[in-house]
């Protein structure tokens, strides 16, 4: 098997770790639990725990909980058990929250060194100050040189309770200071000079060093860790450095959207000491990678939480949100310090008697989601997730991707590790009037007629069979090569042809019976479709019932649909699921299940246990999976992917 660090030692990450080549590599992944992860954050826990494994070091999961909004318990067990399942184990569990007390003395630290100061200004003010064509040229206010002392008590008022959300902010002392003339150049300069000047010309004009917020006042301050021990909560341009440097945090990866932050992120560790000035040595490096994309995939939270719960047309709309919302959400509070309007609240939930969009969805796993429960429940395997994420190389660059790449990197994925089984999707009785009722050919099938270590396994060929409705037609043409009235079809695995003698149709109009003849005298079909013998013996069929995915909406990119006002709806696709409640497979199922995780992925064995873990290719039909509401009485099966390309999407 190839080298699972390969991808980690080459290229973009190479280079990272060579700027840094420490013996002790320490990473983490920090997702804020406020949601279930999704596809994109596959690629930012296969680079974090992946980089650190390939390197030898170690990898934490950190709930970066600063915002004290309403968390659920549901939230940290799901993203706990998407990096296991993904196969990584974190090194530690840690918590942003578990820093407020070193945080908050920090704070005061930085107040005490004259780098952060207490400030009355409302938003607007503070925007103002920032400059701009609006706005004329950049300004510090009168609270930027309030004493230290003065900046201390008041910063004491607003933890104590003196202050509503919005009266009082503790800003960083970073670059506002600077005024045009400070860096502008002069023929006089040495080049040395001129030099300098460009770098704090850059500095200056980066927004994340316009004095953002590193403490705000929230009125709602419940923490569902802390309690209400806290009334002020750090941002996170103030807590995100310094908790990467109470971990031991080498290599702080992130994705691009945070590369304009990386001036303020080096500023405050210097500014307190964890880190040497101008250089990565000491303390921790934060280095960018780009985004992970699908087209067609809805990723946004609020979105999602729209299809899932439905929208109460008369109460409030959810904001608008791009799926880099979450990053520039948490840039926007800490340069205003104003509240993230609506981002927790969302959707209202639908009121009775008011005019109300349904739920899309039936939940957060609904497998026509790209949430990672989403992805596990429909079958994806997680190496392939992996694969797909590092095949699609891990640079600068975002990884904007289509669907059908995604569906094509599954399929390859799957198509040598998992075993084949014949399913009948949509069956219809075939009755072989020249065969007795006794018949029976028991052919020796293999599970993989490529890998005969998947071993074989008996398909029972009987008087009684059943084809997909797919594979007949009630009146014959020239260009179709199965089943149809006086027309003869091969079948797989069996040893002679079949022949149509005649066919019924039920009430409802649809073809319920097929007569044929089968043996060496009937002519030879065309094509060879599949089949499933009826024996009591074999327990042959299996009855289940199969789901069909497709894409959620008719608009292959969604999110240029109307969220704001419901028009998403419209676009819904009615094939999006598409149930066979009748469908059958052949009795090697029960093998296969037995003899489960499929694919058996080396080191992936720890995630890869669910129902979902039973993965088979149907032959002529598509990949699937077993649900994970299937029983024994009640088999349901997922379609992972179809077996070929589909370019629509
Ligand atoms: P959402 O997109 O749902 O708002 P988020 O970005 O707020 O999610 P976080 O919990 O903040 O989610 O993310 C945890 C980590 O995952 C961050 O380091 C973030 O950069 C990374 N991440 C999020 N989305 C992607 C993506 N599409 N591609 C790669 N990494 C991502
Ligand atoms: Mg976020
Ligand atoms: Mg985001």
């Amino acid at each position: 098997p190839a080298d699972p660090n390969a991808n980690f030692k080459q290229g973009w990450l190479k280079g990272v770790y060579n700027e840094k080549p420490v013996q002790d590599v320490q990473t983490r992944f920090p997702p804020e639990p406020n949601g279930y992860l999704h596809i994109g954050h596959a690629k930012a826990i296969t680079v974090n725990f992946g980089f650190a494994r390939a390197y030898g070091g170690k990898c934490n999961l950190r709930f970066d909980d600063t915002n004290p909004a309403k968390e659920e318990e549901r939230y940290f067990t799901s993203i706990k058990d998407m990096v296991s399942w993904l196969g990584f184990e974190p090194a530690n569990i840690t918590y942003s929250s578990d820093n407020f007390d070193e945080l908050y003395r920090l704070a005061e630290e930085l107040i005490n060194r004259n780098k952060a100061y207490v400030c009355h200004c409302t938003a607007e003010e503070v925007q103002k100050g920032r400059g701009g064509s609006d706005h004329g040229p950049r300004s510090v206010c009168s609270h930027w040189s309030r004493p230290v002392a003065e900046s201390l008590e008041e910063f004491r008022a607003m933890r104590d309770g003196k202050y509503k959300a919005g009266q009082a902010l503790l800003r960083m002392k970073q670059y506002l200071g600077t005024k045009p003339e400070d860096y502008a150049v002069t023929d006089q300069d040495s080049p040395e000079t001129k030099k300098e000047k460009a770098k704090l010309k850059t500095l200056a004009e980066n927004p994340s060093m316009w004095d953002v917020a590193a403490y705000r006042v929230k009125d709602q301050n419940y923490h569902h860790r802390t309690g209400h021990k806290w009334r002020i909560y750090p941002t996170y341009e103030f807590t995100h450095c310094l908790c990467d440097s109470f971990e031991g945090i080498t290599h702080s990866l992130c994705t691009v959207e945070f590369e304009t932050l990386r001036p303020a992120y080096n500023w405050l560790l210097e500014a307190l000491d964890h880190k040497l000035p101008a250089s990565e040595e000491k303390g921790p490096m934060q280095r960018e990678y780009g985004r992970l994309n699908v087209e067609g995939t809805i990723l946004s939270k609020r979105r999602i939480q729209m299809l899932v719960e439905g929208v109460n047309a008369g109460g409030q709309q959810p904001s608008e949100e791009d799926e880099l919302a979450g990053a520039a959400d948490e840039l926007q509070i800490a340069e205003t310090g104003e509240e993230e309007v609506g981002a927790e609240t969302a959707v209202s939930k639908p009121v009775a008697g008011t005019q109300t969009i349904p739920p899309v969805v039936r939940g957060w796993d609904d497998p026509r989601l790209f949430t990672l429960v989403a992805l596990r429940r429909r079958g994806v395997p997680p190496g392939a997730l992996k694969k797909f994420v590092l095949d699609l190389g891990v640079t600068k660059a975002n990884a904007d991707t289509k669907m059908h790449m995604l569906d094509a990197s599954i399929r390859t994925y799957l198509e040598r590790t998992v075993p084949r089984l014949i399913v009948v999707l949509d069956p219809i009785k075939v009755v072989i009037d020249n065969l007795a009722e006794d018949y029976l050919e028991e052919r020796e099938v293999p599970f993989d007629p490529k890998d005969k270590e998947k071993g074989m396994h008996k398909l029972p060929f009987t008087k009684t069979i059943y084809i997909d409705r797919d594979d007949f037609r009630e009146v014959d043409d020239p260009d179709f090569f199965r089943l149809a009235p006086g027309k003869s079809v091969g079948l797989l695995y069996a040893e002679h042809p079949l022949r149509c003698t005649s066919f019924t149709k039920g009430e409802d109009g649809k073809v319920n019976e097929i007569r044929a003849e089968y043996g060496a005298e009937v002519p030879a079909g065309k094509a060879r479709i599949h089949w499933i013998g009826e024996s009591a013996a074999h327990k042959s069929p299996i009855r289940a019932e199969a789901r069909i995915f497709n894409s959620l909406f008719k608009n292959p990119r969604p999110n240029e649909l109307d969220w704001k006002k419901g028009g998403y709806y419209e676009n819904v696709n009615p094939d999006s699921e598409i149930v066979h409640k009748n469908a059958m497979i052949e009795a090697g199922f029960f093998d296969i299940q037995q003899r489960a995780p499929w694919p058996k992925e080396e080191g992936e064995a720890k995630g890869n246990t669910g129902p979902e873990a039973v993965r088979f290719q149907g032959l002529r039909t598509a990949y699937f999976c077993v649900d994970k509401d299937s029983s024994a009485e009640n088999i349901i099966l997922n379609r992972i992917v179809s077996l070929k390309e589909d370019t629509s999407k």
